[in-house]
């Protein structure tokens, strides 16, 4: 008899396998990250695939196989028409799912990874206009609960709290190093941090992502905040 079982499960990646199934990517709250194949979900009277739609958030039958697992049935919970509508909405968490994927292995479950993704698209989806930011707070989260989270008070080398002018960010070591200690020998891992940019990296890692879309934050240091982010994200995790 097969083995099954029921999960929720955000959909991340779809890809074409044998001529009418998908590979999916998923992330489940207890299995962690699975890939599963769905059946003929490329034929047009395919029941299942509107519910296995990339950035979407359904209930899934999984079916053991000697090989692969398969989709018995599935069911869409949410579907984030908010993001699905705005090309810019549908980038950013295009962007934010593929470096996720990138991050993630398979089989290693974490609910609150879960629900941090999970939190992130519902964000998104209701996301007025200020969200640029939100993937970059959302992998800096990520990070912080996999283990990445960078040092933003005390100075790395010399152990002292920084002062709030003239830091800097080590993208090697993950965390800041003050003006006395910065000796300027691998300038491509160090990165100025202005006090303004240390605010929001400090408030990013402790707040809800939510709280994060009210920030008022102007253009430099929006700038200022991706550069670093993103930076840290591809020095630490490829
Ligand atoms: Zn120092």
């Amino acid at each position: 008899m097969d083995e099954t079982y029921l999960t929720k499960a955000i959909i991340l990646d779809r890809q074409d396998w044998r001529e009418y199934d998908s590979k999916l990517t998923l992330y489940s709250p207890a299995k962690g990250k699975i890939i599963l194949v769905a059946r003929g979900v490329k034929k047009l009277k395919s029941k299942l695939a509107g519910h296995l739609e990339p950035i979407s958030l359904s209930q899934i039958m999984a079916i053991r196989g000697r090989q692969v697992d398969y989709i018995g049935s599935a069911v869409n919970i949410e579907c984030f028409v908010g993001i699905k509508s705005d090309l810019d909405k549908i980038n950013a968490a295009g962007d934010a799912i593929r470096i996720f994927n990138n991050i993630i292995k398979e089989g290693e479950a974490d609910e609150s990874i879960f629900n941090l993704l999970t939190e992130f698209l519902k964000i998104l989806d209701k996301a007025g206009k200020n969200y640029q930011l939100l993937k970059y707070f959302f992998i800096l989260k990520l990070m912080s609960q996999l283990g990445y989270k960078p040092e933003l008070y005390n100075c790395l080398k010399c152990k002292k709290r920084v002062s709030p002018a003239n830091n800097y960010f080590d993208l090697s070591k993950g965390g800041l190093i003050c003006q006395e200690c910065n000796n300027n020998d691998n300038k491509k891992e160090i990165l100025a941090i202005s006090s303004d940019g240390i605010k929001v990296l400090r408030l990013a890692v402790q707040s809800y992502l939510n709280k994060m879309t009210k920030l008022k934050i102007y253009n430099k240091l929006k700038n200022e905040v991706k550069n670093i982010i993103s930076s840290f994200q591809e020095y630490q995790i490829y």
